[in-house]
């Protein structure tokens, strides 16, 4: 479903992927670990074109994304992204916010995109709050807004960018678990993460990013146990 293809991304004289070339097949969900200033975050954002490749090549489907005539807003529509900071609508309900682009891109009616929203709602837990307004909401609860608003979209894959490192501790399972769920109805994932045991649990593949570089990767029980490279062994010695 995602091939990657030799990714290299420069931010002026600073080469922050260096030819990254993976394969994530539908319904796999794939952790990517590796420490702060890799570029983990990078590399998902290419995956959705947030960022733009120096060079190498992204298909999805079959279809080149880094194709310059592509057409960005239409791929993006079909890959949804959780981020850190949730970055929800503050001047939006929790049910605007998730009702929101479904009207404005789908062009479903109003009452269509807020049923919808409100099954979603439903699924994170959130039924009693759509009606609040984001600011009421505690960050387990935001977290779980922003994952029922990219599945309003009903995208293909979902990238997560550190989605519960920025929860205090007692909010990090809540999240968790909706994501377990999301990965039970097969959803295809990119997950980068700090969560060490989550990615154990729930990965089918674990990356793990050094420098820029894709410096290993395999199955998370191979991984974890058996980190081949000396770089994943230093790491996992401090993470875990
Ligand atoms: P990670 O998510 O693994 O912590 P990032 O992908 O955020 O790493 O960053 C990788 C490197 O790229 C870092 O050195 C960071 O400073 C740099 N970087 C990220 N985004 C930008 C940007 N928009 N402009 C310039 N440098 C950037
Ligand atoms: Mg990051």
């Amino acid at each position: 479903m995602i091939k990657a293809m030799n990714i290299t991304k420069d931010f002026g004289a600073n080469t922050v992927l260096k030819d990254i070339s993976t394969i994530i097949k539908q319904g796999q969900v794939v952790a990517i670990i590796g420490p702060s200033g890799s570029g983990k975050s990078t590399f998902l954002r290419c995956l959705n074109l947030l960022e733009e490749p120096t060079s190498g090549n992204i298909f999805i489907n079959d279809k080149k994304i880094t194709d310059k005539k592509v057409d960005k807003l239409a791929i993006r529509r079909n890959i949804g992204m959780v981020f850190q900071h949730f970055h929800l609508f503050p001047h939006m309900t929790v049910l605007e916010n998730v009702a929101y682009a479904p009207q404005k891109v789908k062009k479903l009616s109003k009452a269509e995109a807020e049923s919808t929203a409100k099954k979603l709602l439903d699924k994170v837990g959130l039924t009693d709050k759509v009606a609040a307004y984001p600011n009421r909401l505690s960050g387990g609860q935001k977290q779980r807004v922003a994952i029922a608003r990219a599945l309003a979209m009903e995208p293909e894959i979902m990238l997560f960018d550190e989605p519960t490192s920025a929860l205090d501790p007692e909010m990090v399972k809540e999240v968790l678990d909706v994501m377990k769920d999301l990965v039970d109805t097969g959803m295809t994932m990119v997950i980068v993460t700090h969560e060490m045991n989550f990615a154990k649990e729930v990965a089918d593949r674990v990356l793990f990013l050094a420098d820029g570089m894709l410096v290993e990767e395999g199955n998370p029980q191979e991984f974890f146990e058996h980190p081949k490279t000396e770089r994943a062994q230093d790491f996992l010695a401090k993470v875990l």
